[in-house]
């Protein structure tokens, strides 16, 4: 029966911490709009079983006046109410009080981060519990502890049983960060979910998408689709594609259920499970989002790693590359560049291209197109104008597979050398058909200005200028 809900009021924070569950930093999506959250504690109140409202994130006090007016409502709704933040808004005590006194009578209980997972030197906890106590708020702290090896051995020895975990788990971002270095056993040795109760949960989270976590990135209906009576009241776990297999024997069941490609060494039953729930997203995509909960840092911003993939990041999913020739996959090949380049007539090697009139390959998962190369062979050689792989489809081997086709048809005609043209700022390109046996051999200087008539800014916030002319010979490659 459930009795709280959590509101993630954003996925917005001004931190990005190591051990975060859904990806909140600066960057991050996602807020709810006043009419959503209007409309969630309308269907909340319809529930008589709920009691207590948290509002989160993210940062919830980034939005604050739309905190402010949420908790109104459900204060008079008669719920209990909490709110955890990371207190970034106590820098002084007077700037305490003034974020805390309007909230007086209002809160049962303000937990606040406070440890050296979420601040360095700053940690503004101080101020606000002095203002807290000042106007009598109730007020917690969660104070969480770098993981170490003796910390992970000694939860191994208890298993202990806690709803939300005690102190890091590993699921979300800290799946990435934190788990170098400490010990690992078997994934067959994780045979149950020891922090939620998914057969009689107590507690969801509620993202601004509408989406229902039973755990982060775990989703058992939508608040804006279906009435969360409803949702709550025909939950039934025996019948969700992910839940089931967890219930019956833990994570590791979950991945013998899909014989996922993962039976390696993790930290904690989470480390498996959100290992397993990344390689099943594709498969059941309604009940793994949204895709900011799995997301990789890689594809964050600056944080892109270039031509290696840490092992905690790799992923892996089953996937065809074909011939593009229904007219479903060229529109899709064209729509694609449309929304990356915003054109598909091309000025390279002092020529023009039309995107829908080359030749090219398609790549597809269960029946979604996630990428594809375009390539027109010209007298004894090729050019490729292209390779593109959805982002959220890249590191799987889609790209590589791609080009090996376009290869094989340069050897298959006994074409002298492929040509490709990667701008300056894009990095990950350049980087990725080096080491796939490409050498430069050619530089356009400011071909991109002259093209967009000024220089635009590429990849990584770099001025989009010149032209790289990159070659492969498949004879060389034959002969070594
Ligand atoms: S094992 Fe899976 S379902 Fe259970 S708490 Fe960990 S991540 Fe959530």
């Amino acid at each position: 029966m459930i009795k709280q809900i959590h509101i993630l009021l954003t996925y917005k924070c001004i931190l990005e911490c190591d051990h975060c569950f859904v990806f909140s930093s600066p960057n991050a999506e996602g807020v709810f709009t006043f009419e959503n959250l209007k409309e969630l504690l309308y269907q909340i109140k319809r529930i008589k079983s709920i009691d207590t409202v948290y509002f989160e994130g993210g940062e919830p006090f980034l939005y604050y006046p739309l905190m402010v007016k949420g908790i109104e409502i459900a204060k008079n709704m008669g719920l209990k109410v909490g709110i955890v933040t990371n207190a970034y808004w106590a820098i002084t005590p007077e700037d305490a009080k003034i974020y805390l006194e309007p909230l007086k009578d209002k809160i049962d209980d303000l937990s606040i981060s406070s440890d050296k997972l979420h601040w360095d030197e700053e940690d503004y906890a101080q101020n606000a519990i002095k203002a807290a106590k000042e106007f009598n708020i109730p007020y917690s702290v969660i104070s969480l502890e770098v993981p170490t090896p003796q910390m992970i051995k000694k939860r191994w020895k208890e298993k202990k049983k806690t709803i939300g975990g005690e102190g890091v788990i590993f699921k979300g971002r800290a799946v990435y960060r934190l788990s170098q270095g400490l010990p690992k056993k078997v994934w067959h040795e994780f045979t149950e979910c020891l922090y939620e109760d998914l057969e009689n949960p107590e507690r969801v989270h509620i993202d601004p998408y509408g989406n229902i976590h039973i755990c982060q990135g775990i989703i058992i209906g939508n608040f804006l689709k279906n009435e969360l009576k409803e949702i709550f009241e025909s939950y039934n776990p025996k019948s969700h594609p992910i839940i089931k297999p967890i219930i019956k024997g833990g994570p590791a069941e979950l991945v013998k259920e899909y014989n996922l490609d993962c039976k390696g060494e993790y930290i904690d039953c989470c480390h498996l499970c959100f290992t397993a729930r990344k390689m099943l997203m594709s498969k059941f995509k309604q009940f793994l989002c949204p895709e900011n909960m799995y997301f990789d840092p890689a594809f964050q911003g600056n944080k892109f790693f270039i031509g290696y993939i840490p092992a905690e990041m790799k992923r892996e999913v089953k996937f065809d590359i074909k011939e593009i020739s229904e007219k479903d996959e060229r529109e899709f090949v064209i729509n694609m560049l449309k929304d990356i380049f915003g054109e598909i007539e091309f000025f390279e090697f002092n020529k023009w291209y039309n995107a829908g009139e080359l030749d090219g390959f398609i790549g597809v998962v269960e029946k979604e197109y996630v990428g594809f190369a375009l390539y027109k062979i010209e007298d004894n050689f090729m050019t490729l104008l292209t390779i593109n792989v959805k982002e959220n489809y890249r590191r799987m081997g889609i790209g590589s597979a791609l080009l090996d086709k376009v290869k094989e048809v340069a050897k298959k005609n006994g074409l002298r050398f492929i040509r490709v043209p990667v701008s300056n700022d894009d990095l990950i390109s350049y980087v990725f058909y080096l080491k796939n046996g490409f050498k430069l051999y050619d530089v356009d200087i400011g071909l991109c200005e002259r093209r967009h008539g000024k220089e635009l800014k590429g990849f990584f916030g770099l001025p989009l200028r010149d032209e790289f002319y990159l070659k492969w010979e498949p004879r060389r490659e034959i002969k070594k």
